[in-house]
């Protein structure tokens, strides 16, 4: 029974507890290539949203992890079975409901870890701070918190070599042998704006790859998947710290 998530723990520990940061997960159900399960993003984001609070827990600081989101925005992939959309309204209202908890019981922090690239929480924690202007909201995709590009040979977007070695770490049993997966070649834009990345739309995955990975899982392993998570997770678990040691009126130097 771990007393940082709160699925885990019971109302005679919280009770006794102040927390002043919150962390939500939130990831996605989507097809990951062939050999990857749906739930790549949530089964990462569980992994390490636990880890990091664990080590900012043990450093002495007062958060607690709340249930990873398990749908995130696919409004790109309407057309791949079951990839569960959440339309960006949704994860909104949803917000809305989770920081009227957190502002009750007077937790003034909340970082949102987010593990799917669909996902996107900027504008939503503008609109929060008008309702909630005593909560501070932030969002950190956790797969840019440590440099990838140490590790792997060819990280990926999507069920690629990064994410391929980290289920292959924390869940051998949900992954396929790679002879099963897809190459993960992915089409770009051709537009020159759009390549070159100052002009954003979302892409139409099925038009875009095949086997609905982008980035090849060949050079994956379970060794590289370890040393990546726990790099990030100790990069995360130095945020936790340094935000719940700060007032939120102390952010700025
Ligand atoms: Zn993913």
């Amino acid at each position: 029974m771990r007393p940082y998530i709160l699925a885990e723990t019971n109302w005679k520990e919280v009770k006794t507890r102040k927390y002043n940061l919150a962390v939500l997960p939130w990831g996605a159900t989507e097809a990951h290539n062939y050999h990857l399960p749906y739930a790549t993003d949530n089964i990462q984001c569980d992994y390490i949203a636990a880890r990091s609070a664990e080590i900012a827990w043990n450093a002495g600081t007062g958060l607690i992890v709340l249930p990873t989101v398990p749908f995130g925005v696919n409004t790109g992939q309407m057309d791949v079975p079951l990839c569960l959309n959440m339309n960006p309204s949704t994860q909104l209202a949803l917000l809305m409901d989770l920081v009227e908890v957190l502002n009750t019981h007077g937790i003034d922090k909340l970082v949102i870890l987010n593990g799917h690239g669909g996902n996107s929480f900027k504008s939503m924690i503008r609109e929060l701070s008008v309702h909630y202007p005593e909560v501070f909201v932030c969002s950190a995709n956790w797969y840019q918190a440590s440099d990838q590009t140490k590790i792997f040979h060819e990280p990926g977007d999507h069920a690629g070599e990064m994410e391929t070695s980290c289920i292959m770490h924390i869940a051998p049993d949900l992954v396929l042998d790679l002879s099963q997966a897809g190459p993960g070649a992915a089409k770009r834009f051709k537009p020159a704006g759009l390549k070159q990345g100052w002009v954003t739309a979302q892409r139409a995955w099925t038009l875009v790859t095949e086997d609905t990975g982008v980035g090849n899982p060949a050079k994956a392993s379970p060794e590289k998947g370890a040393v990546y998570l726990e790099e990030s997770a100790q990069e995360i678990a130095r945020f936790f710290i340094e935000l719940a040691s700060l007032d939120n009126h102390e952010l700025y130097e």
